[in-house]
């Protein structure tokens, strides 16, 4: 029978490149629930609303389409049709997803829209809150961790090594842990089932066979 699979930990662990590698080995759907709540957040720049009051965020959001469709390349992120994949990505949504993904409203929207994704288990969900608020009761649950330099590192990669230094990476992930932590509300919880993996010594494909085979306990 399938299961559902929580991997949850802070912004740059690794974390999205091992549940799609772990999606595509169990012949699971991978969900990016960061990429919704940065979907969220291009489309309220875009319309203006950054420093707008929260509740025309939250209606904003209620209003949009957020679509996620596996590709060979990862998985392409569209709101309302249009595919937004690389501009989700940009410096500016790194700088307001954090205050947007504050917004109760929001995150209400969200996890209620990626409990109905994971209603039929199969899933692979990325994010903060996976193991703790959104699938409580996942079979597998994951918290995933590395330095912060090891992070940054991984970012850097990831982005062709244009937009931002190394080091100014490494400030902004140092950035985000602390708007992150200093919430009242912090989404990033580890449950107190999840499995602890410290990835900044092994490599991608070490963490994601260890997680096929705590699902096969
Ligand atoms: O994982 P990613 O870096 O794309 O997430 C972007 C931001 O979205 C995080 O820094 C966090 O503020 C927010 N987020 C969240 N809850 C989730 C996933 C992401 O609050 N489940």
């Amino acid at each position: 029978p399938k299961i559902n699979i929580a991997i949850d930990g802070p912004a740059g662990a690794g974390k999205s490149t091992v549940a799609r590698l772990v999606a595509e080995k169990m012949g699971y759907i991978y969900v990016d629930t960061g990429a919704m709540y940065r979907a969220v957040t291009l489309k309220a720049l875009e319309s203006g609303l950054k420093d707008g009051p929260p509740e025309a965020i939250s209606a904003l959001a209620r209003g949009l389409q957020i679509g996620l469709v596996p590709a060979k390349d990862g998985q392409r992120v569209s709101v309302n049709g249009d595919d937004v994949t690389d501009l989700i990505r940009s410096i500016e949504v790194n700088r307001t997803v954090s205050m947007v993904a504050q917004i109760e409203d929001v995150r209400k929207l969200l996890v209620d829209k990626q409990q109905h994704m994971a209603a039929s288990k199969g899933v692979v969900m990325d994010g903060r809150d996976i193991g703790t608020q959104v699938l409580p009761d996942a079979e597998v649950k994951v918290f995933l961790t590395a330095s912060a330099r090891m992070r940054a590192e991984r970012r850097y990669k990831e982005m062709d090594g244009t937009a931002m230094t190394l080091d100014e990476l490494e400030l902004d992930i140092q950035r985000r842990d602390r708007m992150d932590a200093e919430r009242e509300v912090s989404p990033l919880m580890r449950a107190d089932d999840a499995v602890l993996i410290d990835s900044t010594q092994l490599s991608i494909h070490q963490v994601v066979d260890h997680i096929i085979d705590l699902c096969k306990e």
